[in-house]
């Protein structure tokens, strides 16, 4: 490799040099270089990472003993704390399925669980926008891959009418929320397909709706109703949930197979159990915030219904909502513009999406109140009749 150094600025001379800048994080704000802003960038997605009478509440009734700031090694050594027990037989029972394997966070679970189940025996096919983590997963492991075109469901069909006949198991490898657009797989018609073939499993990533969709906050397979359709569900608790962490919904078999050869999950020091608590403690009050994602719906509606009158469909099924404006540069421009109007929107572009689809990503969450809504739409349609 050339010097790191002439690397480095040929990432700054691409407008592609990321940075680390501190951030000073309030309820619905954050602070930078003593400017607040609207945060629509936090995937807190329900607000509660900053809820003061929440996490006070937590501290009062948990006993101390249970607060343990470190595991101090591996589940499989001594580190399996009762808290991962108690955590695992919750989830068990919210979405009633016979088993659940909590992990570090939600890069472990994606990047570990598909090599450790899959085989060269074992075909892959991938949604095109599935998140880095899986994409790393399908790296590095031995199964053979293949990634469809997103959420073409006819282009899915055929690679499994094609190859499902020559392999002992295929793994179909979603979102059920997409990071960047916003839009949302088809469970009931990935259920419906994998039910055509005898050797079809399904693994879906619930990373941004768990928390926010579903009666309970389960997700997308909550609302459609099919989490038992699901062989392998991956809750991630980084996000709406404000805490750290991942789980995996599966039968006892795939869950004693990866407690025995998944390197992610074998090799690291297992979380402290005081966020495995805290964990508990949000999913088990998840359901009495109705409210949160009631509101947090109509708002999303409200944005995307303002962007689409003025820019057409924005394709976005939930909280999140691409604002797209095409050109790299002038998306690039657009967010400063927001920001200096207190909006704290990020641009997203190439390669992080096709060429001629930069955008701001819009991240919307519970704590905006109606009037940032209001302000919000009216800074980005300004702009179009500029
Ligand atoms: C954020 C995210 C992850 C990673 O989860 P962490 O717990 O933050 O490591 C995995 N999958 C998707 C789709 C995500 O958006």
């Amino acid at each position: 490799m050339k010097s790191y150094s002439e690397a480095l600025e040929e990432l700054r001379r691409n407008g592609r040099l990321r940075q680390l800048t501190e951030t000073e994080s309030g309820k619905s704000h954050i602070v930078r270089d003593g400017m607040p802003m609207l945060n629509l960038s936090s995937n807190d997605y329900l607000g509660i990472a900053q809820e003061e009478s929440l996490w006070r509440a937590f501290l009062e009734e948990t006993p101390p003993e249970r607060l343990l700031p470190s595991a101090a090694s591996s589940r499989l050594l001594t580190g399996n704390h009762p808290a991962y027990t108690r955590l695992e037989e919750l989830l068990t029972q919210l979405y009633d399925r016979p088993a659940a394997l909590v992990f570090n966070s939600g890069y472990h679970a994606n990047s570990g669980i598909l090599p450790a189940i899959a085989d060269n025996r074992t075909l892959i096919l991938a949604d095109k926008l599935i998140h880095a983590s899986l994409i790393d997963g399908l790296h590095l492991g031995h199964a053979p891959y293949i990634r469809y075109r997103h959420n073409d469901y006819q282009h899915l069909e055929a690679l499994l009418r094609e190859k499902a006949h020559n392999f002992d198991t295929v793994i179909i490898a979603t979102e059920s929320i997409f990071s960047m657009d916003g839009d949302i797989c088809d469970l009931p018609r990935l259920i419906a397909l994998k039910r055509e073939f005898p050797n079809v499993m399904l693994y879906v990533d619930e990373a941004h709706a768990i928390g926010v969709r579903g009666q309970h906050g389960l997700g997308l397979c909550e609302e459609y109703d099919c989490i038992a359709n699901i062989d392998m569900l991956v809750v991630t608790f980084g996000k709406a949930i404000a805490s750290v962490g991942a789980a995996l919904l599966c039968n006892r078999d795939i869950k004693e197979w990866l407690v025995n050869t998944m390197r992610p999950f074998i090799f690291t020091t297992a979380l402290p159990p005081i966020n495995v608590e805290w964990t508990y403690y949000v999913l088990s009050h998840l359901d009495a915030m109705n409210d949160k994602r009631r509101y947090l719906a109509a708002i999303a509606q409200r944005v995307n219904d303002a962007i689409t009158r003025c820019k057409g469909e924005t394709g976005s099924r939930s909280h999140i909502v691409p604002y797209i404006i095409g050109d790299a540069a002038e998306a690039q421009a657009e967010a400063v513009r927001m920001q200096r109007l207190g909006f704290y929107l990020m641009p997203v572009r190439p390669p992080t999406v096709p060429a001629g689809t930069s955008r701001l990503r819009i991240s919307l969450h519970a704590a905006c109140h109606n009037a940032d809504i209001e302000r919000l739409i009216a800074a980005l349609t300004q702009r179009d009749e500029v």
